[in-house]
């Protein structure tokens, strides 16, 4: 009895994915890429946005084909999708046998176990198929579920519930446990993880940090997910002076200007994001900063969306992404009046993508001749696919070195020169580590 997961939506639901996934192989439950060959097909969804809802549905419809052409598998929807569409995807996708919501992992688990034990010697078959999703340079860890802000457009607190810290002991040891199995980048996530600490008793985010950095093994950690007030200056001299947290910041910001920030209902305005980012810049040299941004939120004038255009061209980020904005049922803002035609947040996305490529490429071609430390993704016939401390995974670009001469592989920490550079991607030589 063979188990296949697709993922659909953030890196939260990667990191739900990867631990059902660990789950069920420490119970001898197979999983397997491919769905054909599954006999258990979990898709775990996303309900964030309009985009992303339909991309779940997709992948849904797609299994129930898969299960309907091929005999006797089972379809299990679980994830956001499942937590805010339950009685609708029950009446309109018969295929589906079992549906859950977030945090159901426990439950999945026990049901392919049980399916397994009831089809005996089957439940071994596929083992030599068990697919390597943890064989990575890299793992996300999830230090947090919920959150407590309020954001006008957003759902999420009403599927995933209140901010809840996760035990420290259970974070820390499931770094270890990644830092055993070879990964050398820890990426902590959570919808806001300057929230951490919420809950616990004396201790926060830098306390975290000031644990993970105090294992030992060969990693770094990566930091996503930045609520832009939540950044203190402790956290920003602790960021600018520990070697093991590598110096790339993703904090989304989604408006730049005060009107907007307060009818989105984040706390913030223009001239304190320009004051943290300044600061970042001045107290950690080189830091990558990556934000997003919402175009089209209900009522965004011309000139408020010209003013955030002005902004990120002050700003220059190193990396940006860009949503247009998504009206979702039972928020606020989908309820304001002034909904802006798609058309034109079609146009203010793609003014803002254009404008970035710009930057992007200025900032990338800047590199040229620089060395940096990079971590190996992967490599296939002599190209290794790497990244450097700017570059987060499945969201940035990627450096590509061409080597057949030396044997790196996957997880390998090497130093490379830039000599290459397009809007997203570098290309880069191996060279011999600095002394
Ligand atoms: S911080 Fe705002 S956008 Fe992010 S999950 Fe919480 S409510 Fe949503």
């Amino acid at each position: 009895m063979r188990v296949s997961i697709s993922t659909l939506g953030c890196p939260k639901n990667v990191v739900d994915s990867e631990r059902l996934v660990r789950s069920l192989l420490s119970r001898g439950v197979p999983v397997v890429d491919d769905p054909r060959a599954a006999d258990i097909l979990v898709v775990n969804t996303c309900g964030f946005i309009r985009d992303a809802k339909e991309e779940s549905i997709g992948e849904v419809l797609r299994l129930a084909e898969i299960k309907n052409s091929s005999g006797a598998k089972r379809l299990v929807v679980i994830g956001c999708l499942a937590e805010r569409y339950r009685e609708e995807l029950i009446k309109e996708i018969p295929e589906i046998d079992v549906i859950w919501g977030v945090g159901k992992e426990g439950e999945v688990v026990e049901y392919c176990e049980q399916l397994a034990k009831g089809r005996g010697q089957e439940s071994r078959d596929g083992e030599g198929a068990a697919r390597g999703t943890l064989n990575s340079s890299y793992a996300y860890l999830k230090i947090a579920e919920g959150c407590d802000k309020r954001c006008t457009f957003c759902v999420i607190p009403s599927i995933r519930g209140r901010f809840r810290s996760f035990k420290p002991d259970v974070i820390l040891s499931e770094a270890e446990q990644h830092i055993k199995n070879g990964i050398r980048e820890i990426i902590l996530i959570a919808q806001d993880i300057t929230s951490y600490g919420k809950g616990l008793k004396g201790y926060n985010l830098l306390s975290l940090l000031r644990d993970l950095t105090s294992l030992s093994g060969e990693f770094y950690i990566r930091l996503l997910y930045l609520y832009p007030t939540g950044i203190k200056d402790e956290l920003i001299g602790f960021i600018a002076t520990n070697d093991r947290i590598l110096k790339y910041l993703d904090i989304p910001l989604q408006h730049s200007e005060d009107r907007i920030l307060r009818l989105m209902g984040r706390s913030g305005t223009k001239r304190a994001y320009r004051d943290l980012l300044r600061r970042l810049r001045q107290d950690i040299p080189d830091i990558a900063l990556r934000t997003t941004f919402i175009v089209g939120f209900p009522t965004e004038t011309e000139e408020e969306f010209k003013h955030l255009i002005d902004f990120i061209e002050e700003i220059g980020f190193d990396r940006l992404g860009v949503f247009k904005y998504s009206r979702e049922e039972g928020t606020y803002a989908g309820r304001l009046k002034g909904h802006i035609p798609e058309k034109v947040k079609q146009r203010r996305y793609d003014e803002i993508m254009r404008r970035q490529a710009l930057i992007s490429l200025t900032k990338n071609r800047e590199l040229i001749g620089r060395r940096f430390r990079a971590i190996i993704d992967g490599v296939d016939r002599g190209v290794a696919i790497a990244r450097l401390y700017s570059h987060a995974p499945e969201v940035d670009g990627v450096v590509v070195i061409e080597d057949k001469q030396r044997a790196i592989k996957t997880g390998d920490l090497v130093d490379v020169e830039i000599v290459e550079a397009d809007v997203y991607d570098l290309k880069a030589v191996l060279v011999d580590p600095s002394p």
